[in-house]
């Protein structure tokens, strides 16, 4: 039996609604369980470093995250470095409250699994603090940077109904075929100075 949900993409509803808290009791049900298992097959099979519930249709303040070791072995070193982008094992997010520690700043492609085949330039701060429960219900709290405090960032968003779209440099705006032909070889600066265009979304 496949584990696997269909992802829901731009223009459904749910996408746009802030997703519900979980109780405790929630969590350690047979049904939270068995979503976070089906989230993790999912965001494994796409693949992607994230995915929030409402990506599969569920309005709750739940997402997955692991930025596996593989993804890594085909981006070149000095991108990995840039980009601060190190593993992350798997883990689950609830009910989280984000705390960016820094601006907004920081500007890569980024691209989403509810938005196949496009990527656009997306500011997010560099370092945040999270406070959520994890997939036990227990209160952690997460100290990110680099790329894991984009992927939270990026994830959380989800959960209260913000795509990146919302904060994306607009001029950036690229399907992946044009970003290949005509973004990917140039430096971030150049990409940024190319791309302005006052729509700043944040
Ligand atoms: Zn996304």
């Amino acid at each position: 039996m496949s584990l696997r949900l269909k992802i829901s993409t731009v223009g459904e509803p749910v996408l746009r609604q802030v997703g519900r808290e979980l109780t405790v009791e929630e969590i350690h049900s047979p049904s939270v369980r068995q979503l976070i298992e089906q989230m993790r097959e999912t965001m494994r099979d796409a693949p992607g470093v994230g995915l929030a519930a409402p990506q599969v249709g569920m309005s709750l303040q739940l997402a997955v995250i692991e930025d596996r070791p593989e993804y890594h072995k085909g981006v070149a070193e000095e991108d990995l470095v840039r980009r601060g982008r190190t593993p992350v094992p798997f883990h689950v997010v609830i009910n989280p409250k984000i705390r960016l520690l820094s601006e907004p700043d920081v500007v890569f492609f980024e691209g989403c699994l509810s938005l196949p085949g496009f990527t656009a330039l997306v500011p997010r701060a560099p370092t945040v603090q999270v406070d959520c429960l994890n997939h036990k219900g227990e209160p952690v709290r997460i100290e990110a940077q680099g790329w894991y405090a984009r992927i939270l960032q990026h994830e959380i968003d989800h959960l209260n109904g913000t795509l990146y779209i919302d904060r994306m440099l607009g001029g950036s705006f690229a399907s992946m075929e044009n970003y290949s032909r005509y973004w990917k070889d140039k430096s971030p600066e150049e990409v940024e100075e190319l791309a302005s265009c006052g729509c700043h979304g944040q």
